[in-house]
């Protein structure tokens, strides 16, 4: 098994965000990184940068004793002590989540992502997992809108009959989306984000993508980007599901969520002067901790298991906090967690026997994502996301809810 060596205590990893270019980003990017110069860039010369990587499996460790370490090598030697045990008994030794900003100054193309079952049959070659994946709009030009899922029910020879005519956009749903505005995109549903929007996106851990149309446009070679037509329509939603914004749902601590699936949740923190908002890590996942906007100090709650040195946060800054620190440490005394005042176990739920407790201080917009444990009925969320349709998460939600006993 794998676990920490001796004497290296679970501590928040700060990591460096990585720069994509590609043929769609902008300038916002850098700026918002605080201008960026140092940032490592990846991807064609001469492209603007299009996205950045907050946390992947690439993403390098800035503080601590395992500054210098990318994500992916702690999680093959740490499993479920960085990655939890959700998804290491899921996915194995692995990073299971991908964090990016988008800056898309001109549109996307349009595509879609494989379920997991797709990819460990059809692209296990690849070594990657399907995708479903979620975007929070951080702003977005007036009228901007996103493509989502077909209009009504199509079948493959129209979709290619449209591709072949340069219409498909005009079989799709045109969403409008302003700031705060969510976007859910299980795996199979066809998507692109249109010009003028900057998002937060959270998804599997995976880079299937299969293009089906491109705006006819041609990249920095002068050549159009490949399509994947025939592979995007063996996994292609054809069925003509409708859009659907969900409202937020409150937690306790000060925070909000927004997405719930069974690949990865989503959270929201609202902090103004003054407020905290306060969470804990459980053993079954990490947990990764983005500021938007504004500026927080991230710091171990009063019971927590291990200390560790607070990090300040700016804009951009993301931090994973390893799910080892809601262990007790091997020669850390029993139970630290529980030892605490009663106020800091009962931040959030699932937390009682948690000693992994943390707060952010500070005046801005916190996002957090995590891996959620099964729900009641055990199931692959690929093997009966064609049964349900994409919208499953309050069927989900529910589910969880009455197998914790309607706790909430
Ligand atoms: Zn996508």
């Amino acid at each position: 098994m794998s676990g920490l060596p001796y004497g290296m205590a679970p501590y928040p990893l700060a990591l460096e965000p990585q720069l994509h270019r590609r043929v769609w980003g902008g300038e916002w990017l850098k700026e918002f990184h605080g201008g960026g110069a140092d940032l490592p860039e990846h991807g064609p010369e001469g492209e603007p940068v299009g996205e950045s990587w907050l946390a992947d499996g690439a993403s390098v460790v800035r503080n601590g004793a395992y500054a210098g370490r990318s994500v992916g090598e702690l999680a093959a030697q740490l499993g479920a002590e960085l990655v939890g045990t959700v998804p290491h008994e899921r996915y194995g030794p692995r990073m299971p989540l991908l964090a990016k900003l988008l800056d898309a100054a001109t549109a996307l193309s349009v595509q879609v992502h494989p379920d997991d079952t797709y990819a460990l049959s059809e692209e296990r070659a690849s070594g990657h997992l399907g995708k479903s994946e979620a975007w929070y709009v951080l702003s977005a030009e007036p009228g901007a809108s996103v493509l989502w899922g077909f209009r009504q029910r199509t079948t493959g020879d129209v979709v290619r009959g449209a591709v072949a005519g340069g219409t498909l956009p005009e079989l799709m749903q045109q969403v409008q989306v302003r700031p705060g505005s969510v976007v859910m995109n299980p795996a199979g549903t066809v998507h692109a984000v249109g010009a003028g929007i900057r998002l937060y996106e959270i998804q599997q851990a995976s880079d299937l993508t299969y293009r089906l149309y491109d705006h006819g446009r041609v990249g920095a070679d002068g050549q159009p980007r490949q399509l994947h037509l025939d592979k995007s329509l063996a996994v292609a939603d054809l069925s003509g599901v409708p859009f659907e914004q969900r409202p937020a749902r409150p937690l306790e601590g000060g925070w909000e969520r927004l997405v719930q699936r069974p690949e990865f949740v989503l959270d929201r923190a609202q902090l103004s002067a003054g407020s905290v908002a306060a969470g804990s890590v459980t053993s079954e996942s990490l947990q990764l901790i983005t500021l938007i906007g504004g500026e927080a100090v991230l710091e171990p709650s009063e019971g927590a298991a291990h200390r560790w040195d607070a990090l300040h946060l700016s804009p951009g800054s993301t931090v994973l906090l390893p799910a080892g620190l809601a262990r007790v440490t091997a020669q850390g005394g029993a139970r630290a967690g529980v030892s605490g005042p009663k106020a800091a176990q009962r931040l959030t739920q699932g937390d009682e026997e948690s000693g992994g407790g943390y707060v952010l201080r500070g005046d801005g917009e916190i996002l957090r994502s995590s891996v959620p444990p099964p729900t009641h009925h055990v199931r692959e969320a690929s093997e009966t996301e064609a049964a349900r349709g994409p919208h499953s998460d309050q069927a989900d939600l529910r589910e969880r809810d009455q197998a914790r006993g309607g706790r909430r």
